[in-house]
């Protein structure tokens, strides 16, 4: 007799030391949002296996962090090339989980591996710096040294991309890694660290554990952990920031959005119009930079709303391995209710309805469609939450100034867009505007690897951002040698403050 087919479930295991550890406990359940079905189980961390992640990312730390950085280079070559081979697989592994298009997953997987790329010239970008004289007979150089054993908690929407902004550099300058992925998409993370061992990792080097906020405590709490690099929501990415900053780690905490783009009456408004379509609408609006809020300026208002309308109606929606789907479905019914029960506000709010996605929810499996807002005020829910769903809101502006001082205003400030044909205007805004990644043009402006990616304000909390050359500040501590060798012309050294005279 066949089994109920939820005994079958497979159960995402934790990577520990280089091997897959499954025990039994608590556990949460992974849906395929296209079907609205449970695909599989994924085992939850508590403390104790936190600690023996820690045990064996401390184990693993001495050798590593004294492996030659051209050696932790070709592993690192070697997992770029695996993970070239293994892309649509893997994209497939986050279409499943997270529903997303395979198209749009094929491309997110893309630039974290352009990360893995970037960590390939971790010999060069660890070189320090040397001053020859800076007393007489004396030189200084600075050391970059791993800081210890690192940990990355990371959220649902991006599953491959986000912990590659993360580990990959991190073992890359020599430490050793803890990744916690979303429990909503354990699945990718797993598969990645297998083929780092296959790359040549040593075990222990990388291990992945999954849970919620007993796992995150855990790792928060752990003393064995030196540095925490996160990106989530913003009451989270707070809460890991202060609870950090107050036990000593090191931390970055990257937090949520809500990203204006500016079309001023200039604009070419068919452009900027298809531009903002794929900026809200894909990733059914569940990208940390996607554009949730026009500010259309004069007379480029009313155009372009039609636009937009047009354009939102167009989209397909559908599970997103088929073929021809421009938009999937979001990544939990309660997720997909929570983004529904917006538009209802903002309908009581008073914001006018110019197209309506609720009736897509009907589908098996979390989906919803395309909504547009227009004439919304700074004061709706709508506008000042982050929906972190298909919801697009306009709102009118007079002048450009009206357009910059409102976009200043919002607390968060992850990245923005002006959309103008004219150079000054678009000069002026990036000059005065108070947003971390802004785009000309371009409606989402994620800098690529090689330079970092972060927000400011309530977008951001710490110093460094991720990827880039911050990452290897974030990931390494500074030493300044400072070195004379004595011998008959040294002058002797003396007992006041010393100095050139
Ligand atoms: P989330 O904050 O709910 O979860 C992020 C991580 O924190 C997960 O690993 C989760 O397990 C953990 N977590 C959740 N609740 C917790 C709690 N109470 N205590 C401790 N840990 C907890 O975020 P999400 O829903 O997975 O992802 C969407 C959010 O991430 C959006 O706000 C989005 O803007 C943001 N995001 C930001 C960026 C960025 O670069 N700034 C990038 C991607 C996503």
């Amino acid at each position: 007799m066949n089994k109920p087919a939820e005994l079958r479930l497979e159960t995402v295991p934790f990577w520990i030391n280089g091997r897959p550890v499954a025990p039994a406990g608590r556990h949460g359940e992974v849906f395929n949002p296209a079907t609205g079905q449970v695909a599989r189980h994924v085992a939850f961390a508590d403390a104790a296996i936190v600690d023996s992640a820690v045990k064996a990312a401390a184990a693993a730390l001495p050798d590593w962090r004294d492996t030659p950085p051209l050696r932790r280079a070709r592993v690192m070559q070697k997992f770029l090339q695996l993970m070239q081979r293994d892309q649509k697989e893997i994209a497939r592994i986050v279409t499943e989980e997270h529903g997303k298009t395979l198209p749009d997953a094929m491309g997110s997987v893309q630039r974290g591996i352009e990360v893995v790329e970037f960590a390939c010239g971790i010999p060069h970008l660890l070189k320090g710096e040397y001053a020859e004289n800076v007393g007489t007979q004396v030189d200084t150089h600075t050391l970059r040294q791993p800081v210890g054993v690192c940990a990355g908690i990371t959220p649902f929407n991006f599953p491959v991309m986000v912990p590659l902004w993360m580990f990959p550099m991190a073992i890359a300058c020599g430490n050793t890694f803890i990744l916690k992925p979303s429990e909503k998409v354990p699945s990718a993370s797993v598969r990645m660290a297998q083929l780092l061992k296959e790359a040549g990792l040593p075990d222990g080097v990388l291990n992945v554990i999954h849970g919620d906020k007993i796992a995150v405590d855990a790792i928060l709490n752990h003393p064995g952990i030196h540095a925490v690099s996160f990106v989530g929501s913003t009451p989270i990415a707070k809460y890991i920031y202060e609870t950090c900053a107050r036990v000593g780690k090191r931390v970055q905490a990257l937090g949520g959005a809500k990203n204006h783009a500016v079309v001023l009456p200039d604009a070419d408004l068919e452009f900027a119009a298809d531009a903002l379509i794929g900026a809200a609408y894909g990733s059914a609006g569940e990208r940390c930079m996607a554009i949730s809020a026009v500010v259309a300026v004069g007379a480029a208002g009313d155009p372009l709303v039609k636009l937009l309308e047009k354009k939102a109606k167009a989209i397909k929606i559908g599970p997103g391995e088929k073929e021809g789907v421009d938009m999937g479905p979001l990544v939990t019914c309660q997720h997909r209710d929570k983004v529904a029960g917006y538009i209802d506000a903002g309908i009581k709010e008073g914001a006018k309805m110019v197209v309506d996605g609720r009736a897509a929810a009907k589908q098996e499996g979390f989906f919803l469609g395309t909504t547009l807002f227009d004439q919304v005020k700074p004061e709706m829910s709508i506008y000042r939450d982050e929906i972190f769903g298909p919801v697009l809101v306009v709102l009118r502006a007079s002048t450009i100034d009206e357009a910059i001082a409102l976009v200043n205003q919002n607390p968060y400030a992850n990245g923005t867009a002006i959309f103008t044909e004219s150079g000054g205007a678009a000069r002026r805004f990036t000059e005065e505007i108070s947003v971390g990644m802004v785009g000309v043009n371009v409606p989402i402006p994620v800098p690529v690897a090689y330079f970092s990616f972060g927000g400011w304000k309530n977008s951001l909390f710490g110093d460094l951002h991720v990827h880039g050359t911050e990452s290897v500040k974030f990931y390494t501590r500074t030493k300044v040698v400072t070195t004379r060798w004595p011998h008959q012309d040294t002058p002797a050294p003396g007992f006041h403050m010393p100095t050139l005279g």
